[in-house]
């Protein structure tokens, strides 16, 4: 295909507005996919991403249309995710093509992630075409959202579509807009080979699978290419293009995007962001602005049941094949045993690889609190990286600590602005902004990553009542009065609960840390303390008292299959217990206790 009958896009908007629906559309319109094996959200493979209604890898689709103009196009849509804990799979995606479709639900207006992910578009330098979706729905309000994208985001909303992705209403017009107002990829076939590796996953038929676009010359079977910053070489097997199923080609020109498969042996030899070229006659240029992926977010990953344990490292090593930036290391804990030490992009990335090992392997797992990294300054002139609150050093041997901060963007409509600056406030945020777009207000907010890890995002759901939403990055270190907190059971300290907090808020966290582990822990045949504690000083106490009967008293020795029912009920509900010492705690104590509500 000549580059000026190539469009390259992606489609970026918050959650919810419509994204998949609206490619299904583009897809469907053009016939890319026999009517019969049409079914919704068709890029959205993963059960997990079906079922929480995200996108979580990038995906493409190569769409053939011919356009008003007579002439035939080749449009190639790159998915990308959109959750804040991605946001380095969708910059690296935006740099792959040329224009964005910016889709806003016409019933909502401009949110936080959608704000997030427009300028990385802009960034990318993309031409934008806004979509105004849902105009179907009576709420639709496409005057009100064209003011807001111009005011908000500062693009021209005089070329917005609108469109109803659920009825099919305006995506002939969008089709046109993807060919009349995004630019052709640039790109010389005569240059040495330059490609850009978008994304890469493991194919249970295939090996691994990488996702590429050409910036310059010609990729064609059999081609020896060499990746620039591994060093790594391979012979392509296979070139190919996904519509959305793949189908083999021989070559692939500058512009275009599509896949090759060359007897990679794992996702984690591929670097998103990597330059391929040739091994002979290549460039010495990479394309710029490369960085892997780092993981932010760490918590150790127990099997409920030590005997699984061969079963949960099989499970990780399996899902670490297919996700680079998901790391782990062995750990073993004094309270759970042998477990991992596992690195994540961000809670969600989090929540999908444990939902993936509880589900697709079947391995009860016990979490425990997830932590940041933070920078261990010693006295004697050293520093190390702590991913783990139970490796922090003497604390006599610190001389200070940095943790990470981010800078964090929230809208929410008017009504429910003194509970998020609140809640802001509480989890030590320092204000940068506050500006209003019509009835709502957009603040900014520096805060530690550590007191947005864990429930940030829950609560600020819930004291919004859903309206508010947000986005963050990741702004760098500063030091602050850290220390770490530990929690004794019964007089044993307990690993796995030992958190690092700010001194300040301390006496606080560890009262409530003990109200809740005093509630979660089931009562016992004899007296339970439980403390808190910084370095050997109590700074928090609760006592669960002492139980004298056991749970079948109460059956009057009488109905035996009642009887049998509590036994088994005691039973199950002990499979979930670990024992510290004498005492039996519940595996959710560990998430739970560290609620702050
Ligand atoms: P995404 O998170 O941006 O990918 O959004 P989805 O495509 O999954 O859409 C979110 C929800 O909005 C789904 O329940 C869709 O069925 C619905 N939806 C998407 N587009 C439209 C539309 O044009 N009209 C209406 N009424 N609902 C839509
Ligand atoms: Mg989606």
């Amino acid at each position: 295909t000549p580059l000026s009958h190539i469009r390259n896009f992606s489609i970026v908007a918050h959650i919810d507005h419509g994204k998949s629906t609206l490619a299904d559309r583009l897809i469907q319109s053009t016939n890319t996919v026999a009517e019969r094996d049409m079914k919704e959200q068709l890029l959205d493979s993963m059960d997990i991403e079906r079922e929480r209604g995200i996108t979580i890898k990038a995906n493409t689709v190569r769409i053939d249309y011919t356009a008003k103009d007579g002439q035939a196009y080749v449009l190639n849509l790159i998915d990308t995710p959109g959750h804040v804990d991605f946001a380095y799979e969708v910059s690296r995606s935006m740099r792959a093509v040329e224009g964005s479709l910016l889709v806003v639900d016409s019933t909502q207006g401009v949110e936080a992630q959608t704000l997030a992910n427009v300028y990385q578009a802009i960034d990318a330098d993309h031409e934008i075409v806004p979509v105004f979706n849902k105009i179907d729905l009576p709420a639709s309000d496409i005057d009100r959202v064209a003011e807001q994208v111009e005011d908000v985001i500062g693009i021209d909303a005089s070329g917005a579509i609108a469109v109803s992705a659920k009825t099919g209403e305006g995506i002939v017009e969008t089709l046109e807009a993807i060919v009349t107002e995004l630019p052709a990829p640039k790109g010389d076939p005569d240059a040495p080979l330059k490609a850009m590796l978008v994304d890469s996953w493991y194919d249970p038929y295939l090996g691994v699978v990488v996702l590429v676009r050409i910036m310059d010359g010609v990729l064609r079977k059999g081609d020896q290419i060499k990746m620039m910053q591994t060093g790594a070489r391979y012979g392509v097997d296979r070139i190919g293009v996904f519509r959305p199923q793949m189908q083999n080609i021989d070559a692939l020109g500058p512009g275009e995007i599509g896949f090759i498969t060359a007897s990679i042996k794992q996702v984690r030899d591929t670097r998103v962001g990597d330059t391929i070229t040739h091994e002979k006659k290549g460039t010495d240029t990479p394309l710029p602005g490369f960085k892997p992926a780092q993981p932010v977010v760490f918590c150790g990953l127990f099997p409920v049941d030590s005997a699984e344990f061969e079963d949960l490292r099989d499970a990780i090593d399996k899902l670490a094949l297919n996700d680079a930036s998901f790391s782990f290391e062995m750990e073993t804990s004094a309270a759970l045993g042998f477990g991992f030490r596992c690195g994540f992009l961000g809670l969600l990335h989090l929540e999908v690889i444990r939902d993936r090992i509880e589900r697709e392997y079947d391995i009860e797992l016990i979490t425990t609190a997830p932590s940041v990294i933070y920078h261990v300054y010693l006295k004697d002139g050293t520093q190390m990286d702590l991913h783990n609150p139970a490796d922090m050093p003497d604390p006599s041997t610190v001389d200070h600590i940095e943790e990470p901060r981010i800078k964090a963007t929230i809208l929410v409509p008017d009504e429910y602005l003194g509970d998020v600056l609140k809640l802001c406030q509480d989890r030590r945020g320092i204000q940068l902004d506050l500006t209003y777009a019509g009835s709502r207000a957009m603040v900014v907010y520096d805060l530690p990553l550590n007191e947005v890890v864990f429930d940030f995002y829950d609560r600020l759901k819930s004291v919004t009542k859903g309206y508010a939403s947000f986005d963050y990055q990741l702004e760098g270190y500063r030091e602050d009065n850290l220390v770490k907190m530990s929690v004794l059971v019964n007089e044993e300290p307990v690993d796995a609960l030992s958190m690092m907090v700010h001194r300040d808020r301390a006496e606080m966290r560890g009262r409530a840390m003990c109200e809740k582990l005093k509630e979660l822990i089931p009562r016992h045949m004899f007296k339970i303390p439980i403390q808190a504690a910084i370095g050997g000083k109590v700074i928090a106490r609760e006592t669960l008292s002492a139980l004298r009967k056991d749970v079948t008293a109460k059956c009057y020795g009488g109905d035996a299959t009642r009887k049998k029912k509590l036994l088994e009920k005691q039973k199950a509900g002990k499979k979930k217990m670990r024992q510290f010492g004498k005492v039996d705690i519940p595996q959710e104590a560990f998430i739970s206790a560290l609620k702050m509500d």
